[in-house]
């Protein structure tokens, strides 16, 4: 039989995606997973009935305080956790990495809520009020393969990962930023097995490479799944 385009098309396992959309920039997210092949839908999700129905999650940037009383009052919260825990892919941007990350500074009088999983310690608005959203052309691990392709990174009252608390934790990228007189480079991306943290919004660009990159996970994830289970 000679297979058509569109027979390999449909021959290749689609994912459903979910987007938290309780606050923040989930539409861009929606929006770009859309267009990826491997992507049979992307849904906002409020509920934790509709997280049930989901294979991977990304949870956006906005802000990761509100976002997690939203989550709390609605009832998501624990099956957030649970959703992690389970090793679902699941990838957090700004405030999502904050969110998704085991430890947190400089969070607001009386702790904040975090759904956790990702083990790392994360610094909330790292650069302060005066440069509070800035572009930086970043080299990403497994994404960007020289610098004449380097991924747009926006930057907006962004965190930083100030420290690694697990060997299993990848760092993906850096950020050469001047701190007084020392360039120290700041982890902005990371990844554990199918998690993955950004301290920037590559919603907000029109490069997709990550959001095509995370699907590549989510498909590695599942394919191990089917494959333990035989
Ligand atoms: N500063 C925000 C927070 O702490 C994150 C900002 C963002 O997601 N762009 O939640």
């Amino acid at each position: 039989m000679v297979h058509t385009y569109n027979d390999f098309q449909q021959d290749q396992p689609r994912f459903k995606f979910g987007v938290l959309a309780l606050q923040g920039a989930f539409q861009e997210h929606i929006h770009i997973l859309q267009n990826i092949s491997q992507v049979s839908s992307a849904i906002p999700i409020r509920k934790a009935e509709q997280l049930e129905t989901v294979d991977a999650l990304i949870i956006p940037g906005g802000e990761s305080t509100t976002m997690a009383l939203i989550a709390e009052r609605s009832g998501l919260m624990d099956p957030l956790r649970k959703f992690v825990r389970s090793g679902k892919p699941t990838w957090g941007t700004c405030a999502g990495m904050i969110l998704l990350a085991s430890e947190a500074n400089k969070v607001k009088k009386g702790g904040q809520d975090l759904i956790g999983g990702l083990n790392i310690t994360v610094n909330r608005n790292q650069f302060g009020s005066q440069i509070d959203s800035f572009e930086s052309l970043l080299h990403i691990k497994h994404i960007t393969t020289s610098s004449d392709d380097l991924f747009p990174a926006i930057f907006i009252r962004a965190p930083i990962i100030s420290s690694i608390n697990s060997s299993s934790v990848e760092v993906l990228a850096q950020l050469e930023h001047d701190v007084g007189e020392t360039n120290t480079p700041l982890i902005v991306a990371v990844r554990q097995g199918s998690l993955l943290g950004t301290a920037f919004h590559p919603e907000l660009t029109n490069d997709d490479r990550i959001h095509k990159y995370f699907v590549q996970l989510t498909q590695d994830h599942y394919n191990t799944e089917k494959g333990r289970n035989k």
